[in-house]
């Protein structure tokens, strides 16, 4: 369920629970961890991020008998999973800690501290406002609580614990990364493949698409530079901007370039005709190239808009011209097995003909350009970047519907990213075990064994470039403020 970050805890939809709280937890599998705590000293010395409770029993627990326990899952990848170290060496953001200290050695900087994390719980209970002022504090907290949901939220003034102590007016959100959300029920109204919470490849191109548009725009138009794109565990993609830079930006900035962003004007909503203008400004045209390389093959192939009527029909509509309309649906219907990407060429012989006539020419133009920015231009949730203390669903949680992890997407190799691939609790487990039989007395950490290993690999390029981007913002103090 979806947190307002306006809300504020006490009258939120779901019950919430105060600091420090004890929250229920599942008794009937707390025996299996009784064991965890007396092994928390019995860690290796030399392997310092090896988990604090770290079961050895993980190798004999099979998930199956506990059917859908989703408790179980997370609690295991909490203590097993979860990439601890890079976690904390983002929040921190000043600094990548020596992978030799011990957890309790890292000092957690203010922008950690002062940071509000969200839990939800199995319950659907949800705790705002909490703070860590140690690591131990912190991982403590989340294998106490092994949340199904992490949300972070701004980075204020005080500690957000400490707001009660406060008057409401002086407990203010300083900073938060610039972030991003698009999920794929935004595209409902022409996806055909899949509906609801479902995703394919298929439809997942979608997603793809808005990852390269935004992608490029934050970086070539903001000059931005290290960006993370998240998978969201089920239908939808997050982007995180840590640049220095993009942190500080007020709710006016964003909402500035939420709105440069919004080249469809909300055109692409249901009813509304995205009209842009002849002439594409050189950002909007960098869009559109590569709107243009998946056009075809998400709405063609993949999502067959124009082999029926009841879809050929949706964009139809779009035409502002009887004569082309009425001219499409007759050669279509009299031949409605013609190839769809065949019917888009039709459509464009009908608009060229019409636009002999000069009054015409400036409604029809760019008409099919239009459709095609309406079909594919990415949908964003605009409340999620323009407030600077809205919610995101961190990285790296589990998806408890899919049971999927949040995992990063690499930029670059974003079009081979399958979301009906990425790991789940049960995948990491077994390849854990399996792992662990080939490599016996392995001292890696558990993550690394798995196929988790790559997808913290770039979080870790992303930790890193914050760093050097905090480093490089120290030296040019003078630098220049974002204009729009
Ligand atoms: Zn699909």
């Amino acid at each position: 369920m979806e947190i307002d970050s306006t809300q504020d805890a006490t009258n939120g939809r779901m019950p919430t629970v105060e600091a420090g709280q004890p929250v229920d937890d599942d008794e009937d599998l707390d025996h299996i961890f009784d064991d965890m705590d007396e092994d928390e000293t019995s860690a290796p010395a030399h392997n310092p991020w090896r988990p604090v409770h770290a079961p050895l029993d993980v190798h004999n627990v099979n998930l199956s008998d506990y059917g859908g326990d989703n408790s179980l899952k997370l609690k295991l990848f909490y203590r097993h999973f979860f990439p601890m170290k890079q976690y904390i060496d983002w929040l921190n953001y000043d600094t990548v800690s020596d992978s030799k200290l011990s957890a309790s050695d890292i000092k957690l900087s203010k922008t950690f501290m002062n940071r509000e994390f969200c839990f939800t719980l199995m319950d659907d209970t949800y705790i705002r406002f909490q703070s860590y002022k140690t690591v131990d504090e912190f991982r403590q907290e989340l294998t106490r609580l092994n949340p199904a949901k992490i949300d972070l939220g701004a980075i204020y003034n005080i500690r957000p614990r400490d707001k009660a102590s406060v008057h409401a007016s002086a407990f203010k959100p300083m900073s938060k990364e610039l972030v991003f959300d698009v999920d794929m029920t935004d595209y409902d109204d022409i996806r055909t493949c899949c509906s609801g919470g479902d995703v394919c490849m298929k439809c997942w191109e979608f997603m793809t698409v808005a990852m390269k548009i935004v992608d490029s725009a934050l970086k070539d138009d903001f000059g931005f530079k290290n960006l993370l794109w998240v998978y969201s565990g089920r239908r939808g993609v997050h982007c995180w901007v840590g640049d220095e830079r993009a942190r500080q930006l007020n709710n006016e900035q964003r909402k500035a370039i939420v709105a440069y962003l919004d080249v469809t004007k909300g055109g692409e909503r249901q009813g509304k005709t995205v009209k842009l203008p002849n002439n594409l400004h050189p950002s909007v045209r960098r869009s559109y190239e590569i709107i243009d390389e998946h056009f075809k093959n998400i709405v063609f192939n993949s999502q067959d808009i124009l082999r029926d009527p009841t879809h050929w029909e949706k964009i139809l509509t779009l035409i502002p011209d009887e004569t082309v309309q009425q001219t499409a649906r007759v050669e279509w219907e009299a031949d409605p097995d013609r190839e769809p990407s065949d019917k888009w060429e039709d459509l464009r012989g009908f608009v060229r003909k019409a636009i002999a006539t000069p009054s015409k020419r400036n409604l029809l133009e760019h008409v099919l350009r239009d459709i095609m920015f309406q079909y594919t231009y990415p949908r964003l949730d605009e409340k999620v970047s323009t407030n600077i203390n809205h919610l995101l669903k961190s990285p790296f949680c589990v998806h408890p519907k899919t049971g999927r992890v949040c995992v990063p997407i690499e930029i670059e190799n974003c079009e081979k990213f399958d979301p009906t691939e990425a790991p789940t609790t049960e995948t990491l487990i077994n390849e854990l075990n399996q792992y662990d039989t080939d490599h016996p007395g392995s001292n890696l950490q558990d993550w690394e064994k798995t196929s988790l290993a790559s997808y913290v690999k770039v979080f870790e390029a992303f930790v890193k470039g914050n760093v050097k981007s905090i480093r490089s913002t120290k030296q040019a103090k003078a630098e220049p403020t974002l204009e729009f």
